[in-house]
Parts: C-alpha cells; sequence; structure tokens
C-alpha cells in the first residue's frame, strides 16, 4: 500500500477541486478519529483524516476530561464490573463486547505515554483512567501525525460516494476557508462524525450535527438504538458547561426558595426535569467537601470557567440551571456494526465512537463518563485495523466509475428553492429538545412530532440546493443531517411501546420483555424500522416502514 496521492494538488487559494487518493479515509477529528488513525497507520496502510472542525480541539470531549471503563484483570474484577453495568443495560448490552473494550483500553491507553504525561499518584502509580481533554486530543493529533497521516482540517465530508457494486469508493467535501471541493477515493473509509445533539449548546457539539448517520444511511448504512436518543445533562443557564460532575453534592430550590427533593444520583435528571417544567430552578454546591473543591479545578480547569465569568461563587450562591438534550452523545444509537471489526452493513465503511451504536456496551442506559470514551478508543482502532485490512486485500479500485449517493440538500427532486438551514433548525429544535417531548415521551406526542419532522424532511429533500463547493452546502446538509436523525430517533421511539432505559413513555410505562432487542431503523424518505434479526430472530421479517 503506497502514500496518498494527489490527483490534482491544492494550489494555495485556488479553488479548483482538490483529488487525493487513500487506503483509509478517516471522516471525524474526535477521540475515535484519532484512534482509527492511529490503527489504520499502524497496520500499514496510507490515511487521509478530514475534520470538520480543527482535528486536536474538536469533538465533545476536547474541552473535557475524558474518564475511561479502567479495569485491572485482576481476579474476578472485570467480571464485576461488566455483570454491575450490564444489569443497568435493559438487558441489551453484549458483555463479550463490554469485555473487549475493556482489555483494549486497559492495553493501549499506556502505550500514549510519550505524547501524553500522565500522572502519578501519592504512592507512585500512574493513573490511566481520566485524561485531560486539550492535552490528550494534542497528543492524539502529534501521533497521528508522526505516523504520517495527512489530515485536512475544517474540511468537512458532505456524500460518500459508491462503487456500483454497492462497496464504498471515497467522500467529497469542502475545504471551507479555502471555499473549494474536495473528493477523496479510498479503498475504506471510517465514519467517526460523532452524535447529534440537536444544536443544543452541549459543551464541544456544535459540529456534531448527525452528518455521519445521514451520509451512511443515503449508501444504505443501517442504524440501531436510536431511540435511546434522550439523554439531558444538568449546566448553569445560559452556559454550555455540561460537565456534570460538580454536581454530585447539589441542592435545588425553586423561584420561592423552597429547597425542592431533588437527590443527586440515577434520578436527579427526572426530578430536575420534572420542576423545569414548572418553572426557573435554582443550584448550591454549598455541600460539596472542601478537598473536591480544592482539586475540581486541577481535574477540569473549565469547569469554573462560567462562574468565575459571571461572578458566581457556586459553593456560597444560587444559580440557575438548565438540562441540555444530548441526542445520541450520551445517548446510545447510532450506525449499526455488523462484526468485530465494526463494519457497517455498507462493504467497506466502518463505524467508530459515538457514529456508532453503543448498545453493544450500553444498552438501553449512557455509556457516558466511562463506557464511551473506552468504546471511542476500542472501536476506534478496531474500525481503523478493520479498514486497513480490507483496503490491503481489495485495493484502491481508483480507476473504476463511482457514484456520489449525496441526496437532500445536493440533488433536488423538484425545483430549487430557498430552504433557510436556521429556520429548518430551529423547527427541528422545537421537537427534539423540549423535557416534555424527548425526556417525557408518549405516542401521541411522538406521533404529532414526526408528522412535523416529515414535512420539514419533504421540504428540504424535494426543494433544497446548494453548489457542493460552498459554505452554503454544509450549512443545508447539517440541516438535513439533523432532520433525518430527529426523524430515526422518533421513529424508532415510537416502534418501541414500552419503557426502557432513558426511553421512558407515559402511556407504555412498564419495560415489556416482548421488545427485548435492539430495534433497527434507516431509509430517507421512507423510515422503517424492525427488530434486529441478531437480538430477535422470530421477527426477521417484521420490517414496518413509514413513509413521510
Ligand atoms: C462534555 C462531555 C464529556 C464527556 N465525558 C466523557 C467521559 O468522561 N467518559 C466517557 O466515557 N464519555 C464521555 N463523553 C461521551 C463522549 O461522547 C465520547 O466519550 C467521545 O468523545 C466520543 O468521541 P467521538 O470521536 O466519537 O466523537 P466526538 O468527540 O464528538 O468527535 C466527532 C468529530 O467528528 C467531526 N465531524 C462531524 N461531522 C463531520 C463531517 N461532516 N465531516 C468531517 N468531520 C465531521 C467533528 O468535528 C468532531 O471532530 C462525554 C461527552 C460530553 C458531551
Amino acid at each position: 500500500m503506497g502514500g496518498p496521492s494527489a490527483h490534482n494538488p491544492v494550489s494555495a487559494g485556488g479553488a479548483s477541486p482538490l483529488r487525493l487518493d487513500c487506503d483509509v479515509l478517516i471522516i471525524g477529528g474526535g477521540l475515535s478519529a484519532g484512534w482509527a488513525a492511529i490503527g489504520a497507520a499502524r497496520a500499514g496502510a496510507s490515511v487521509i483524516l478530514v475534520d470538520k472542525g480543527y482535528f486536536g480541539t474538536s469533538g465533545v470531549t476536547a474541552t473535557a476530561g475524558p474518564g475511561h471503563w479502567w479495569v485491572p484483570p485482576d481476579g474476578d474484577l472485570r467480571e464485576q464490573a461488566i455483570q454491575r453495568r450490564h444489569a443497568l443495560s435493559g438487558g441489551l448490552a453484549d458483555p463479550h463486547w463490554m469485555a473487549r473494550i475493556i482489555d483494549q483500553t486497559w492495553r493501549t491507553l499506556p502505550t500514549l505515554a510519550a505524547y501524553y504525561q500522565f500522572p502519578v499518584d501519592d504512592k507512585g502509580v500512574t493513573q490511566y483512567r481520566a485524561l485531560r481533554g486539550p492535552e490528550y486530543l494534542r497528543a492524539l493529533r502529534n501521533l497521528v501525525q508522526d505516523l504520517g497521516v495527512t489530515i485536512l482540517d475544517h474540511s468537512p465530508a458532505l456524500e460518500l460516494l459508491l462503487h456500483d457494486d454497492g462497496a464504498v469508493a471515497g467522500a467529497s467535501g469542502i475545504r471551507r476557508q479555502l471555499n473549494q471541493a474536495w473528493t477523496i477515493r479510498a479503498a475504506a473509509i471510517v465514519m467517526a462524525t460523532g452524535g447529534c445533539a440537536f444544536r443544543s449548546h452541549l459543551l464541544g457539539a456544535h459540529t456534531n450535527t448527525g452528518d455521519g448517520y445521514l451520509m451512511a444511511a443515503e449508501a444504505g448504512a443501517q442504524l440501531s438504538g436510536m431511540e435511546f436518543s434522550n439523554y439531558y445533562t444538568v449546566a448553569q443557564a445560559k452556559t454550555t458547561m455540561t460537565r456534570s460532575m460538580s454536581y454530585a453534592f447539589a441542592r435545588y430550590f425553586d423561584s420561592d426558595n423552597r429547597e425542592l427533593a431533588i437527590a443527586p444520583g440515577p434520578q436527579m435528571n427526572d426530578g430536575l426535569a420534572r420542576a423545569l417544567l414548572k418553572g426557573a430552578v435554582f443550584c448550591t454546591l454549598d455541600k460539596t467537601p472542601l478537598d473536591i473543591q480544592a482539586q475540581l479545578p486541577q481535574i477540569s480547569p473549565n469547569v469554573m470557567l462560567p462562574f468565575v465569568r459571571s461572578g458566581i461563587d457556586p459553593y456560597r450562591d444560587r444559580f440557575e440551571v438548565t438540562l441540555r438534550g444530548e441526542g445520541t452523545v450520551r445517548g446510545s444509537g447510532g450506525l449499526r456494526v455488523i462484526d468485530e471489526s465494526c463494519q457497517t452493513s455498507v462493504r467497506g465503511l466502518f463505524a467508530a465512537g459515538d457514529a456508532a451504536t453503543r448498545e453493544l456496551i450500553a444498552g438501553a442506559t449512557s455509556g457516558g463518563g466511562a463506557q464511551n470514551s473506552a468504546w471511542a478508543l476500542s472501536s476506534g482502532l478496531w474500525a481503523g485495523q478493520g479498514a486497513a485490512a480490507l483496503a490491503r486485500k481489495n485495493g484502491r479500485r481508483i480507476n473504476t466509475p463511482v457514484k456520489a449517493c449525496g441526496e437532500a440538500g445536493l440533488r433536488p427532486l423538484r425545483e430549487v428553492a430557498r430552504i433557510d438551514s436556521r429556520a429548518v433548525i430551529a423547527a427541528v429544535q422545537r421537537e427534539m429538545l423540549p423535557l416534555d417531548k424527548n425526556l417525557f415521551r408518549s405516542g401521541i406526542g411522538l406521533e404529532k412530532s414526526l408528522q412535523a419532522l416529515d414535512s420539514i424532511w419533504i421540504e428540504i429533500r424535494n426543494h433544497a440546493h446548494a453548489q457542493p463547493s460552498s459554505n452554503a452546502a454544509l450549512a443545508i446538509r447539517e440541516s438535513a443531517a439533523l432532520t433525518a436523525s430527529a426523524r430515526w430517533c422518533y421513529r424508532a421511539a415510537q416502534a418501541r411501546r414500552e419503557s426502557r432505559g432513558m426511553h421512558q413513555r407515559s402511556d407504555t410505562p412498564a419495560q415489556d420483555a416482548q421488545y427485548d432487542y435492539r430495534l433497527l431503523t434507516g431509509g430517507l424518505d421512507k423510515v422503517w424500522t424492525a427488530a434486529d434479526p441478531r437480538t430477535h430472530a422470530s421477527t426477521q421479517t417484521d420490517m414496518k416502514e413509514s413513509v413521510a
């Protein structure tokens, strides 16, 4: 496998399209993209990584402090950890995959030591579990560069290219700072575009608009677990600081200064959400032990910034709070993977991190706080290695004709009309962010939202069009991706007529053994849902379609 080659090298400031080819193309620039690039490059592939932002500062954990699922291989510690987490997963996680990510993470994180300074505790033991996001992402970028990976920053992918036989052939996108289109032919692709947080002002999630789900679905990929897409996180009102660890000692009050019966712990969000639906809620962290107050700025330097800027001492004062929707970021839905190298149902297309479903390791609950980072690392490595192996086997096939498969926003079905992407995003948010629509769900509510979302989709699909080399194309593709993701989330939520994990429906409040399976969804104009045959063999043909 040779290095990446340029058909048409970039001329500074020039607008002629950039054409490159490589063995493995990584789409994304967060944790999972970094590990995927490392996995592929170490396996001998020539690799290009394209990020919508700047790889090293973008992605949801770039400004956070990702803690990994970190369990030593001592005695039955791992088995116990898996049993504990599995019991919370609504029966949908898979102990085999849980064991795989624990082991891969345990073996891999220490290999970053030449690029990241891991701290040592009082007893001289190196601490690997939690890393400081900015330094972690910088370490990944430096390592990826040293491995010879070509990085295109500020270069979002807009659509995938397919061979006649349905295998993935490459992707196209734009270099935002040059207003220049790019096309990269690749033998395999790793989709590492993160989850979709519906532009809720969740920390670091501005670029997480579900683009990877849309691109992959247009190529024929399936999604799984999209009903588990309603995790919410507490934050100081009007800020994006959704790092929830400081709220472990929180006390909450209504606007009449009455203390609310909201206890920190798994039920906190529920109580807080119910209180927020009645009015403003205020919080104080005055019960936080002094040693934790002292440690917090060292563990997470940016956590205190919004308080400092607004002149609030959270350990003494009361401040207003809100809940920020996380969609599939700390939800668990995403692209379905069909083998141990995280390949999707489209040949040559692999998924990693939050772009992939995390049901395998977290089931119906959130994998945030430990499992998701371990998954981002492990699935990234496996996808990168799998993509490299496929490239080695099949070659790049760069002289065969390929088909661009982007639809909404790129190839309208009817006459072109101006579609305001901001108005589309606001309309999608009106269905996806309110607590009484998404956190507290009901069959009737989901149906109403789906009607609204389906009509938004029809408008975009029929009339939206932007030149592929323009920034307008990114805006319209992001709004299409948000709309498509919303429809998959709610169609799956509608099909799961029970309550399980984070998916709670007032009309079907109990968990129902009939639904002891993972739920697949997909399709664009027609959104379908079906039981995953691997988890529910008898419903293999139970394919329910709904037409927009
Ligand atoms: C505040 C916060 C803290 C968290 N902390 C933890 C934790 O401590 N432990 C834990 O287990 N989990 C944590 N999580 C969960 C987290 O979701 C994952 O651990 C992990 O960050 C996922 O990595 P990722 O690479 O898949 O996605 P991201 O880090 O979100 O990266 C996605 C990347 O894709 C790029 N992208 C998007 N669209 C395109 C496109 N069209 N073309 C090119 N690039 C694109 C984005 O620019 C971004 O670089 C946290 C989440 C949040 C929000």
